[in-house]
């Protein structure tokens, strides 16, 4: 993304190295993520957004899509391999080969809208992957739970009004990108929390709104929007959560898919750009997702 910007290679080392250093690292299988493909890309993208970013891929220097949101030589494929990566563990939950799924990808995915690009995201990574289990694999209910500091602006625009997916999200507000509050469809059960929120205000938002929404829907398949630029020590934004919360919120969620989803869950990263909390909070996550709690 250039120089100083936050959205930084270093971020995956920065998750890699906690992997290490919590010992969890040796227990968990490694898969290279494949190129999302076009048929893939196109359930949730027009075909000509798709060309439009495939023609914007630079031979040298960078382009921008947005202020935020910019593209050198390296790019396109990456965001090809982010978008793969969740139709990967897609297809590994739901063939048994794996139970749980985590997708430390860049860049990121959920403000990435059907035909617009924008704060650091390309296509939408989450949405692909929803997509595929519903289309390629027949999958009636998915959840998608978001708990990055931001509002999923994008997986909102492409699952609004669906009635095979719910999303749940917390998000501060007012922060970018400014929505989500006003008259959010039936399926988005969207909890706005004010600057200076922390734990207590989170659990709440989780427990009061979130798991009665994911008892009733009963999904048969979970997927995580992780962000974890919520965390007090990301000056991203201003909430306030502990490395704790993210453990915490992934055991509530994993009640749901254990009775629903025959534990079937599958993670992609979002935000977060506190390098050391963004580690210790992916491996609390990851830590119950992989079992690895007990
Ligand atoms: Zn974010």
């Amino acid at each position: 993304m250039g120089a100083h910007h936050p959205e930084r290679p270093e971020r995956l080392s920065a998750i890699e190295d906690q992997l290490i250093a919590s010992g969890i690292g040796q227990y968990l299988k490694r898969y290279d993520a494949p190129l999302a493909t076009e048929e893939q890309l196109s359930r949730v993208h027009p075909r000509e957004y798709v060309h439009a970013i495939h023609d914007a891929a630079p031979r040298e220097g960078t382009v921008h899509l947005d202020p935020d949101t910019a593209m050198n030589r390296y790019t396109l494929q990456a965001a090809l391999r982010a978008a793969g990566a969740g139709v990967m563990a897609t297809d590994l939950v739901l063939k048994k080969e794996v139970k749980t799924a985590f997708c430390p990808v860049r860049p990121p995915g959920h403000h990435a809208c059907r035909a617009r690009a924008m704060g650091f995201c390309i296509f939408n990574n989450v949405a692909v992957a929803a997509r595929h289990a519903i289309q390629a694999h027949g999958v009636g209910r998915v959840a998608i739970i978001d708990f990055d500091v931001h509002h999923g602006n994008g997986t909102e625009d492409i699952f609004e009004n669906d009635e095979h997916v719910l999303m749940a999200s917390i998000f501060q507000h007012p922060f970018y990108p400014y929505s989500g509050t006003e008259d959010p469809a039936p399926n988005m059960y969207n909890v706005p929390l004010a600057a200076g929120s922390g734990s207590r205000q989170f659990r709440n938002a989780v427990t009061e709104v979130w798991l009665p929404a994911l008892e009733e829907f009963r999904p048969e398949l979970v997927f995580f929007s992780a962000g974890f630029d919520a965390h007090a020590e990301d000056d991203m934004a201003m909430l306030r959560f502990s490395d704790a919360d993210y453990g915490w919120v992934t055991e509530q969620v994993k009640t749901v898919a254990d009775r629903y989803s025959g534990g079937r869950m599958i993670s992609l990263l979002e935000g977060g750009y506190a390098l050391s909390a963004l580690g210790r909070s992916a491996v609390q996550h990851i830590r119950v997702l992989a079992g690895l709690n007990g």
